[in-house]
């Protein structure tokens, strides 16, 4: 998904000395926050409960199958086949391995429930199975049948906090390896379930129909239907969805039919993907919904009310898809349609296979944040068709996703372009690794999630902008270059051939790091004896090599130098001067959107949260650039945040209309944050205002942001 890598303007970074360098990067050690405290403590309550909390009604226990079988899936010639680990499915993968689901489910507006049937195809594992465990969470279960035959079942009595409760099927018999069932399962979700978002017809654009979106990246796969919801169970799907007229559904998937059902006011919609997919792709959205094309294998899908502006911000996806094939290969999904959603998406975007879903807080008007649709594209290859293992490997996904987005970016708009969204990515890595605290566990690339840890927790700029980095460096050493200012980000044939391997080989299968290690080290033993591939994935904070090095920072120098002299001028917070010698309107003229938003940036990480500009260098900023006039997102977030900190006391409304607004956790988290911090009061009136908006949040974003107010 998009945690929201930035199409941003940038200078090497906002460092005092004129160096294109990143090691001169200021040193800022923040103290570990609220948040970074509270999620920590989460950590170790989680780490403290047993994996199975639960007795089955018969006082048997689960066996613990899931650990016992090797997986199927490694990735790399010559890695080492370890047992097969997921610390966050109770699943029994891949003792029983499910291949295949098919959905005839009705949507209920009124009970706020999904209810149907699932039949799932199964395969038993290398020994003789007499169960299947799948993930669950939320759920009601009416019944199971193995083929054909109606089957005892078990529901895990005490939930797993963070896991769900796990759904036992009983066979009936033992059934021997290689042997394939089908089981069937009458289940309905849950009104509150974490993976649906019920909207009421005023929280949509058009305001007179309801709307509904699933979101079930990383673990809610398991509260919208019973699944064994690790990556690694790829499963192919077909489904068939009732909602109301004139209602449309939509799903990751190709749709194949729709049909009126006679004597009622419901239409059946039917889909299906063919490619095999983790179980975190299927996706479903239902809503008052039209289409225009874009392309020759894509349109735009959203409301009647914002179908015209969706397909002008988005005109760009045929070229982004025809750069991104050559860069990672073919793209075998067939369709690519994007969908508009509603502003309570959480995410900038979510890359469900066929149809990815963005969010409204996109549509800037100038296409400036295209380079979402980039990232979401991108993912056609990392994530979905090569999937990370478990989500302790979510670099995989995520760092190869942002490397083939700015490669997108770089053969549509050239090497300046890649630079500057490089530098940019490696300014907000070091924003988050001085809010976490450089020595905090989630700062690392490969982070642990043994225990229980909540994936949701975890989620941060690092999996993409470290991952991101150390793709880089690889791609650097693996040019033979041995001078820092090598130009790595112009690539080398032999690495993009190596990238474009790596999707072929591992196609509609997992990786691993260990199984991308080993890879790399057949590719390019050479480079790969100076590549210090523990400290890289094990150790906290920033990565143990200075990439900025090897990005041109002239481009992004601009808005950085700007950004610098407005510092300088204020360096202690006084306002005195309020603006620095020579400032005028003319400093911004021929800045684009994301090079103002490049100025914002830089600005933000000089005062690191720490020296808050003063009221009248920032009421000078918006005399002279008027900054407030801005609609794109990027920027009207940052500068809402320069404006709390420095106590603007007119930007306290203004920053909660932003997140009353829209739910997309990129600016409520940083804006509740600033809000939580103003300095008279800040606190209530954060929560005061988070009472007031959270029914419409959705229920990830709900959580992060009560998580982030200490509430
Ligand atoms: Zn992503």
């Amino acid at each position: 998904m998009t945690v929201d890598v930035r199409f941003g303007p940038i200078r090497a970074s906002p460092s005092s000395a004129p160096s294109r360098r990143h090691s001169s990067m200021r040193a800022c050690a923040v103290a570990p926050t609220h948040t970074s405290a509270r999620i920590a403590a989460r950590r170790h309550r989680s780490a403290a409960l047993p994996r199975r909390s639960f007795a089955p009604p018969s006082g048997r226990a689960f066996p613990r199958a899931l650990h016992a079988s090797a997986s199927s899936s490694p990735d790399a010639p010559g890695a080492m086949v370890a047992p097969f680990v997921d610390h966050s499915s109770q699943s029994n993968y891949p003792a029983v391995k499910v291949t295949h689901a098919d959905f005839d489910v009705s949507v209920d507006f009124e009970r706020k429930e999904i209810t149907g049937a699932i039949v799932l195809r199964a395969e038993v594992g290398d020994a003789p199975a007499d169960e299947l465990v799948l993930d669950t969470r939320d759920l009601a279960i009416a019944s199971c049948a193995v083929d054909d035959a109606a089957v005892a079942f078990e529901v895990q009595s005490e939930p797993h906090p963070v896991m769900g409760a796990a759904l036992a099927v009983k066979l009936g018999r033992s059934y021997p390896a290689g042997a394939t069932l089908s089981v069937r399962i009458e289940y309905s979700t849950s009104p509150s379930s974490s993976a649906v978002q019920w909207l009421r017809p005023e929280q949509t654009a058009g305001g007179s129909h309801p709307y509904l979106f699933t979101q079930c990246q990383a673990i809610h796969a398991r509260a919208l239907y019973p699944c064994q919801d690790t990556p690694a169970a790829k499963l192919t799907y077909a489904a068939k969805v009732t909602v109301p007229d004139p209602l449309t559904a939509l799903m990751s998937a190709i749709p194949t039919a729709s049909e009126s059902i006679p004597g009622t006011s419901r239409t059946t919609f039917a889909f299906e993907q063919k490619v095999p997919i983790p179980p975190y792709l299927l996706a479903l959205a239902v809503g008052n919904l039209e289409s225009r094309a874009i392309g020759p294998r894509s349109a735009v899908w959203s409301e009647p009310e914002t179908v015209e502006a969706g397909a002008f911000e988005f005109s760009e996806t045929e070229d982004f898809l025809t750069a991104a094939e050559r860069v990672a290969g073919p793209y075998v999904w067939g369709r690519y349609d994007l969908l508009l959603l509603p502003p309570s998406f959480p995410y900038g975007g979510m890359e469900n296979p066929c149809l990815t879903f963005v969010t409204p807080t996109l549509l800037a008007g100038d296409r400036s944040q295209a380079h979402v649709v980039a990232h979401e594209i991108a993912h056609s290859w990392s994530g979905n068709l090569v999937t990370n293992l478990t989500w302790e490997h979510f670099w995989l996904n995520e760092g190869f996703t942002v490397f083939i987005e700015r490669k997108i970016m770089h053969q549509l708009y050239g090497k300046s372009v890649f630079d500057f969204n490089a530098i940019g990515g490696l300014m907000e890595l070091k924003e988050t690794v001085d809010r976490l605290g450089a020595t905090h566990p989630h700062t690392v690339l490969m982070p642990t999630l043994e225990g229980g840890v909540d994936p949701d927790d975890v989620f941060s700029k690092v999996p993409y902008e470290k991952g991101f980095a150390f793709l880089v460096y690889l791609e650097h050493m693996a040019s033979g270059r041995s001078d820092a200012d090598a130009d790595a980000a112009n690539g080398t044939e032999a690495f993009a051939a190596f990238l474009k391997a790596h999707f072929e080989r591992s196609k509609f299968g997992c990786v691993t790091s260990e199984g991308f290690r080993a890879s790399y080290a057949e590719a390019f033993p050479e480079a790969n004896e100076k590549v210090d591939w523990d400290t890289w994935l094990t150790a906290p904070g920033m990565p143990p090599v200075d990439v900025g090095a090897y990005y041109d920072g002239t481009s992004a120098a601009l808005s950085g130098d700007l950004a610098r002299k407005w510092h300088l001028c204020d360096v202690l917070g006084v306002g005195t001067p309020d603006r620095p010698p020579g400032a005028a309107k003319s400093d911004v003229e021929g800045f684009d959107s994301t090079r103002v938003d490049h100025f914002l940036l830089s600005l933000l990480e000089y005062r690191g949260g720490t020296h808050p500009l003063s009221l009248a260098v920032v009421k000078s900023l918006e005399e002279l650039y008027g900054l407030g006039a801005y609609k794109n997102s990027e920027i009207r977030c940052k500068w809402l945040q320069l404006r709390l900190g420095a106590g603007d006391a007119t930007a306290l409304e203004e920053a909660a209309d932003m997140v009353k607004s829209q739910g997309r956790m990129k600016y409520l988290r940083p804006l509740y944050r600033a809000l939580r911090l103003y300095k008279d009061g800040g606190r209530a009136f954060a929560e005061k205002t988070f009472e007031e908006a959270r029914r419409m949040y959705h229920p990830i974003a709900e959580k992060m942001v009560a998580s982030d107010l200490g509430l």
